[in-house]
């Protein structure tokens, strides 16, 4: 992507525009499309994204809002970055996503919003959660983080909910090289109201008026018209990843297992985890034979000391907290080939313990 890269950065030099402008103005639209969304919010990054819905929607203090236990942080820290307090739910066993009845079991009183997160890159259940939120007049938004591209029944991911949080950060399926994010959403008050707190607060028609108090969280130029070339990519990019796990189910000796599938979603694979039940030898053997992984994530958001309340002990969620022990991100990236996925098996294949043929 080099001299696609080298021409988007040279034009953005030359345009003289670096927060804002038309690179971001043409990305928003770009990505809109792509998400089959009325409304691209770029902003500073996927957590600021977060957060910038829940206080849209006028998610504050004294509000609960329903978080996976298995997740990354910035789930959790979004609800508390607004002043609302997570209450985090098991997954389910056999996708580590949020489940729907242990949803329903967490709704009190102050409930108020549920996040739904496309987990490694495979969309949530959606159908079923909304069912649950319409039910009791919740918001339902998606931490689509890790899934710029999937689709669940034939719906994208940023489509579905009242809006959607996206990260460009450099490792995310679609990346930036830096830090940027998205709001997405079918709702174009939902859109402004983001748009004008993401960039102080500031009236739609005299910039010098500032109608709430607001923050700094935008979108590059440059960032922008970085991602505008990878956006380009990113579908042949998605079906790399596709094909990398296909050919990963078919390999992996017995010890590895992958996550399942629901039959309505096409994930776009952000991650290969698997789970195995001795951690400890498996990363060893691939550690000698040079080969990388990941752990996503070792320690439940109920259990992270930032989220312990009162000095009162981490609730057990069986689910997630036997998930955390047992995870194992493999190489995974559109580049990865072939040859690579064979011997990463071949390695794992050569441990006792998974029970492989070597
Ligand atoms: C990466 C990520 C975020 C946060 O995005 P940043 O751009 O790093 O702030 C939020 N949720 C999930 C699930 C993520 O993977």
């Amino acid at each position: 992507m080099r001299a696609e890269l080298d021409e988007a950065w040279h034009r953005t030099l030359g345009s003289g525009r670096f927060v804002g402008g038309p690179e971001v103005a043409a990305f928003e639209a770009e990505f809109a499309a792509y998400c089959e969304a009325a409304n691209c919010v770029g902003v500073g990054n996927g957590t600021d994204a977060l957060e910038l819905v829940l206080e849209a929607l006028g998610v504050g203090p004294g509000d609960e809002v329903v978080v996976p236990a298995a997740t990354f942080v910035a789930t959790a820290e979004a609800v508390v970055g607004v002043g609302a307090v997570p209450r985090f739910v098991d997954v389910d066993a056999d996708t580590l996503l949020l489940d729907p009845a242990a949803v329903e079991a967490a709704i009190g009183p102050r409930t108020v919003a549920v996040v739904a997160v496309h987990l490694y890159g495979q969309m949530a259940d959606l159908e079923a959660l909304a069912r649950v939120t319409d039910r009791y007049g919740l918001a339902l938004v998606e931490d689509a983080a890790q899934a710029h591209g999937a689709r669940l029944s034939g719906r994208r991911a940023g489509s579905v909910g009242v809006a959607a949080a996206f990260s460009f950060y450099p490792g995310k399926n679609l990346g930036a090289l830096g830090d940027g994010g998205a709001v997405v959403t079918g709702d174009d008050a939902l859109a402004a109201r983001v748009r004008r707190a993401a960039d102080h607060g500031r009236s739609d028609d005299d910039r010098h008026l500032h109608v709430v108090s607001g923050r700094n969280s935008r979108l590059d130029g440059l960032q922008a018209a970085v991602l505008r070339v990878k956006l380009r990519g990113l579908d042949a990019a998605n079906a790399a990843r596709v094909a990398a796990m296909a050919h990963y189910r078919a390999a992996l000796p017995p010890g590895c297992v992958p996550l399942a599938v629901r039959p309505a979603a096409d994930p776009v694979h952000h991650l290969a985890v698997v789970q195995v039940e001795d951690r400890a030898v498996t990363t060893r053997a691939l550690t000698e034979a040079g080969i990388g992984w990941g752990l996503h994530y070792p320690v439940p958001c109920q259990r992270q000391p930032a989220f312990l309340r009162d000095g009162r002990p981490p609730v057990p969620l069986p689910v997630a907290d036997a998930a955390a022990r047992r995870v194992l991100s493999l190489p995974m990236s559109p580049t990865l080939t072939a040859e690579q996925v064979e011997r990463v098996c071949a390695v794992l294949a050569s441990v006792p313990a998974l029970g492989g043929a070597a």
